[in-house]
């Protein structure tokens, strides 16, 4: 393994600071190293592997799909793409699919919607997208923009012009950014990055209302909250009747593999004309045959059960965990996207956290500087959340 990581560092361009891991194989909740020595994925590569790795069904239809056709391009319809088009249309409010390749460039697409649709009737200086501080929508130059949190900005300016930035969760501040100059609202209806913090009641109603008020879209961006991940088939289900105009998805839909979708609600449906966007390997059939059954998995009954099930398991672990070593603070999140906010005292030892659990054999992230993350497959048995619960409050201790 020592010669992997050496390779690694010296190899790869230096944006990372990987753990001092290789990974060589996943099967499940398991990812293995080098070594042979296995590990609960609590962080299922960032809310990608949300089924486990490599879940046999997702495995079987890739491999069918690999016998048949790897790639045609957007100049061609395909079955896979056109198929899971028609089953996201049918399990949410949209009409239509653009499928990409990453959370990022589903931000794009939606931000570029936006604008569009506001060109019909607005000039340029009247397109403003407004986000949330603490939000996070992709590295891209304007993902990063509507990323407003300035240390993803440091040194890439000059930034594209036209976003506003809120505080998140705050009405009235959102009153005060509205005017008719806004072309769309875009926001995480669980912010993950920036440290798992779910919107507050009423809150995404209220971005709905403004919304329709100054002929704004709603874009739900649903890159890590979406797919069942927090217990919900999409999270903006939480908040009863608010129906976005956009959404974004990414991570989770490909089972594994990279595709992002934006879907767009009846409204809009129409403003991408031919030519307008695009991207070559977007909807490739490949990765769209697995993102078939993840969708599929995804709105499983005895696997929405699992989710609220097992959330509820580790939230009361990390509560727990918070009253007894009062090594945090506040524990956020629903379902399975949790965070547990490290106390005062205690922020300093995040990363050592993160390390005892790595040498107790558990995979888990960090968010918003302060915060351990939990993203663990959807997938998770009531065995396998034993062993979490024990190795978590071991690795507490030490601390
Ligand atoms: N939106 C959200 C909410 C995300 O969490 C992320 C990635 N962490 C992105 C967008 C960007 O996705 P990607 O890294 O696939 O470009």
């Amino acid at each position: 393994m020592d010669a992997l990581l050496n390779t690694g560092q010296r190899v790869l361009a230096r944006n990372y600071a990987p753990a001092k891991l290789g990974l060589v194989r996943g099967e499940g909740c398991r990812v293995y190293d080098a070594n042979g020595r296995s590990y609960i994925d609590l962080g299922t590569g960032i809310s990608v592997t949300s089924f486990g790795h490599r879940h046999p069904e997702i495995q079987k239809a890739v491999r069918a799909q690999l016998d048949q056709l790897w790639h045609v391009s957007n100049l061609y319809y395909t079955e896979p793409a056109v198929q899971l088009a028609v089953e996201l249309t049918e399990c949410s409010f949209a009409e239509r699919v653009f499928f990409c390749n990453s959370g990022s460039e589903a931000t794009e697409a939606a931000i570029k919607l936006a604008r569009k649709a506001a060109s019909r009737h607005k000039p340029p200086e009247r397109r403003a997208i407004i986000t949330f501080e603490g939000g996070f929508h992709g590295r891209t130059l304007a993902a990063v923009t509507a990323t407003a949190q300035p240390k993803y900005h440091d040194g890439f300016e000059p930034l594209p012009g036209g976003f506003r930035y809120c505080p998140f969760n705050d009405a009235d501040a959102l009153d005060a950014a509205f005017d008719g100059g806004v072309a769309a609202v875009l926001v995480e209806p669980v912010q993950g990055e920036g440290g798992i913090v779910p919107a507050k009641p009423g809150f995404l109603q209220h971005v709905r209302t403004l919304c329709d008020r100054h002929g704004a879209l709603m874009i739900a961006d649903e890159v890590q909250c979406g797919l069942l991940r927090t217990g919900k088939l999409w999270a903006h289900q939480w908040e009863d009747g608010v129906v976005p105009d956009v959404m974004t998805l990414a991570k989770a839909l490909g089972g594994g593999l990279p595709l992002g979708a934006m879907l767009v609600g009846e409204a809009v449906a129409d403003i991408l004309a031919p030519g307008s966007h695009g991207s070559t390997f977007g909807g490739n059939p490949v990765v769209c045959a697995g993102a078939r059954i993840a969708l599929h998995l995804a709105q499983r009954p005895v696997l929405v059960g699992n989710v609220l099930h097992q959330g509820t398991r580790l939230r009361e672990t990390l509560e727990m965990l918070q009253n007894d070593s009062g090594v945090f603070s506040e524990v956020r999140g629903r379902g399975l996207m949790l965070g547990a906010q490290m106390a005062p005292g205690y922020v300093d030892k995040l990363g050592e956290l993160v390390d005892h659990c790595r040498e107790l054999g558990l995979i888990v992230l960090t968010a918003g500087g302060n915060t351990l993350r939990f993203l663990p497959p959807l997938t998770i048995d009531d065995d396998t959340m034993d062993e979490v619960v024990e190795r978590l409050e071991e690795a507490a201790s030490r601390l």
